[in-house]
């Protein structure tokens, strides 16, 4: 049976009505009913009207308000939900566009040991995504404001991140192999189970693997003075030149 999904915080007497309509559908017509809204709220409604465990009625969170003239399941797509139903994913293309939390890219950022790098806002994803027999495809781009640690300099520098994606998504237990269709090299593989493809983090892969392997401010950046520590950027320091050759500088310890 199909899940309705109801946005619980539109209309005027939201969301009370919508949870007692949506308890009625799910107890007396077993209608699986998906509320979309602000969980503590629609939690204490559901609570008085003593919604029983079994019940087929589900929460699911959303700290934006929905705009009137968007459905519910629509507009989680565009506004947070990276979560895709699989049952909608069809041989015909459909897009949808999700942000990346900027803890949470930050937070596997640093799970990599990438210390150097940090997202400074939210993210934007598009994705248009369509099935090929089993297997699901999602292409897409998404948008990052970064700032790196340089390398040579120190120095932070702001830079953004662009990067068109592939993913091929194969069900949960089959071999990995490219669909044949598809002939492009850069195609990550992966596997979905289950009855949600939950994007995040796979998009969050991709860009943490797009990063550049060693941040530097500019190509041609050219560091601090090993001697007094200035930044060299700025223009030469003053210290003698031949110092800042380290083979002269071995041969000056060696002779004293
Ligand atoms: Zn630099
Ligand atoms: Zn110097």
């Amino acid at each position: 049976m199909k899940t309705v999904a109801v946005d619980a915080m539109g209309g005027d007497h939201a969301p009370e009505a919508i949870v007692e309509g949506a308890v009625a559908a799910a107890r007396e017509l077993a209608i699986p009913v998906t509320l979309v809204g602000d969980r503590d709220r629609i939690t204490r409604e559901l609570g008085r009207h003593h919604a029983e465990d079994g019940l087929p009625i589900n929460v699911h969170h959303a700290s934006q308000v929905v705009e009137m003239d968007e459905g519910p399941v629509e507009a989680l797509r565009r506004k947070r939900d990276s979560s895709i139903r699989v049952e909608d994913i069809q041989d015909t293309e459909k897009r949808a566009t999700f942000v990346e939390d900027v803890a949470e890219i930050n937070e596997a950022l640093a799970r990599t040991g990438a210390v150097d790098y940090q997202f400074q806002k939210a993210a934007p994803v598009e994705v248009a995504f369509y099935r090929l027999g089993a297997d699901l495809l999602f292409r897409g781009r998404f948008t990052g404001a970064l700032t790196g640690t340089c390398a040579r300099c120190l120095e932070n520098y702001p830079f953004p991140l662009e990067r068109e994606f592939t993913f091929v998504l194969k069900p949960h237990g089959e071999q990995a192999s490219k669909p044949q269709e598809l002939s492009e090299e850069d195609i990550a593989l992966s596997f979905y189970r289950g009855e949600e493809v939950d994007l995040a983090p796979l998009v969050r892969e991709a860009m943490i693997l797009a990063l550049p392997t060693r941040p530097l401010c500019r190509e041609d950046c050219r560091g601090l003075c090993p001697h007094c520590g200035a930044n060299l950027n700025a223009g030469a320091c003053g210290c003698r030149d031949e110092w800042t050759d380290p083979r002269l500088e071995a041969l000056r310890t060696l002779k004293r």
